[in-house]
């Protein structure tokens, strides 16, 4: 079982249960509260800044899911917190679920629809991350109140998550153009004019149809 927060303790009771004990410290949205319930293969893939990265999928897709959630998980925390503040969370994370098709960013438990995990990296399922983790910090450590305002976790998870890529293209670019640390797989498929990356030089921009969805 998966939750938001961290698990405090797994015990079997008997043959047919097993209690968990999660604890979220930080606040949040109870529309942010999340139970995973199913046969996971679980990865510790690392840490950041002493908080684990983890990677929860079924295990018939083990390997398929722990290619793809292995990045950017990482470098998109890591940008996010030079660039706004902190990550609020004891942990994070990214689960393999059938209650959605994309995601959704529960605070420190980020589902993802079960059909996205491949084992090809693919850049739907990539897009994704970038996104919901953006909203760890818009929608989540800071939220709306009514659904005025939910322009607070789109618009800015939108904004921040082409910040990352533009961040995140320019290293490729340098490491595919001077062959430092990206294989040549990675790079064959690099092409800067067709990434997504837009600059803002206005706030109206966020409200332009020129952002893609
Ligand atoms: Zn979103």
């Amino acid at each position: 079982m998966v939750s938001n927060g961290l698990l405090l303790e797994e015990s079997t009771i008997d043959k047919e249960n097993k209690l968990t004990h999660w604890k979220q410290s930080v606040p949040v949205s109870s529309w942010l509260f999340v139970l995973g319930v199913a046969e996971f293969a679980v990865q510790y893939v690392g840490k950041f800044n002493g908080k684990d990265i983890q990677t929860w999928v079924y295990p018939r897709d083990r390997e398929k899911g722990f290619t793809d959630f292995a990045e950017p998980t990482k470098q998109v925390l890591q940008f996010y917190s030079d660039y706004v503040g902190p990550y609020a969370y004891e942990k994070l994370a990214n689960i393999q679920s059938p209650s959605v098709s994309g995601g959704m960013e529960t605070s420190s438990a980020i589902f993802y629809g079960e059909n996205m995990v491949t084992g090809k990296y693919e850049k739907r399922l990539r897009n994704v991350v970038i996104h919901e983790i953006a909203h760890q910090w818009f929608g989540n450590a800071v939220t709306e109140s009514t659904w005025d305002d939910a322009w607070l976790s789109e618009g800015f998870a939108t904004f921040f998550s082409m910040l990352f890529q533009e961040h995140a293209v320019r290293n490729l670019f340098l490491g595919c153009t001077l062959h430092l640390y990206y294989p040549w797989s990675r790079c064959s498929n690099f092409n800067p004019q067709k990434t997504r990356s837009v600059y803002v030089f206005s706030p109206k921009i966020l409200t332009s149809t020129t952002i893609p969805p």
